[in-house]
C-alpha cells in the first residue's frame, strides 16, 4: 500500500504515522526526517536545506522529489510505504505521478489530518516549550510561517486528489487512539489493514 499523510505543523502526524507503519508493517518514510538526516550528516543536500528549514520555508521541489524517488526505489519500499510530509505542494505531487506511473504503481489513499489553526498553534507553542531538544523550526516565530506555508501550499492539493477520490479526511481532534481508529476505518475501506 503506498499512503500518504497530510496534516499542518503539529496535527499529530509524526505520532499517527508511527503508529500506523507499525500496524501495516511498512516503511515510514517522512520527509522532514531525511532532510534533518542530511543536514545532521552534512551532505549536500542538507547544506542546502538547513537554512530554508530554520526560516520556515519549503525546500525545493526537485531536491524532494530526487530524494523520496531515491528512497522510494529501495526494496523495502517495493512492497510500499507511508509517505509522511509529502507532497507538500501541487508540483510535488504531480511529480509523485510521474515517478509512479514509471514504475506502474499508484497511491492507494491520501490521509488528511485536519485541526483547526488555534489548536495547532497552542500544541506547537506547547511542544516549542516542553520538547528536550528543540527543534530549530519550532519557535514563536516560524510556527506562523510554517502553517501559512501549510495552508498556501500544501492544502490545494487536498482539492487535487479529492478530485480523484482518494482522500479520507480525518477529525485529528481528540485523543491520539481515537484518532487512529479513525484513520484504520479509513484505510480498511481503502482495502489496507487487517480485515
Ligand atoms: P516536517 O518534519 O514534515 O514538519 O518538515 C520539517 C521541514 O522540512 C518543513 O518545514 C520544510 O522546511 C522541510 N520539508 C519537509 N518535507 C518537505 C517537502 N515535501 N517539501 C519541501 N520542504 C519540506
Amino acid at each position: 500500500m503506498i499512503l500518504i499523510l497530510i496534516g499542518p505543523p503539529g496535527a499529530g502526524k509524526g505520532t499517527q504515522a508511527k503508529r500506523l507503519v507499525s500496524e501495516l508493517d511498512i516503511p515510514h518514510l517522512s520527509t522532514g526526517d531525511l532532510l534533518r538526516k542530511n543536514i545532521r550528516a552534512k551532505t549536500d543536500l542538507g547544506l542546502k536545506a538547513e537554512p530554508i528549514i530554520s526560516a520556515g520555508g519549503l525546500v525545493s521541489d526537485e531536491l524532494v522529489m530526487n530524494m523520496v524517488a531515491w528512497r522510494m526505489e529501495e526494496p523495502d519500499c517495493h512492497a510500499g510505504c507511508l509517505l509522511d510530509g509529502f507532497p507538500r505542494t501541487i508540483v510535488q505531487a504531480q511529480s509523485l505521478d510521474e515517478f509512479l506511473e514509471t514504475q506502474s504503481r499508484c497511491i492507494d489513499l491520501v490521509i488528511e489530518l485536519h485541526v483547526p489553526d488555534e489548536a495547532l498553534m497552542d500544541r506547537l507553542l506547547e511542544r516549542a516549550k516542553s520538547h528536550p531538544t528543540p527543534r530549530a523550526d519550532d519557535t514563536p516565530d516560524t510556527i506562523p510561517k510554517r502553517l501559512k506555508a501549510y495552508h498556501q501550499q500544501t492544502e490545494p492539493i487536498l482539492a487535487f486528489y479529492q478530485k480523484r477520490d482518494m482522500l479520507a479526511s480525518i477529525d485529528g481532534q481528540g485523543s491520539m487512539d481515537e484518532v487512529f481508529e479513525r484513520i484504520m476505518h479509513s484505510v480498511k475501506q481503502a482495502g489496507g489493514g487487517a480485515s
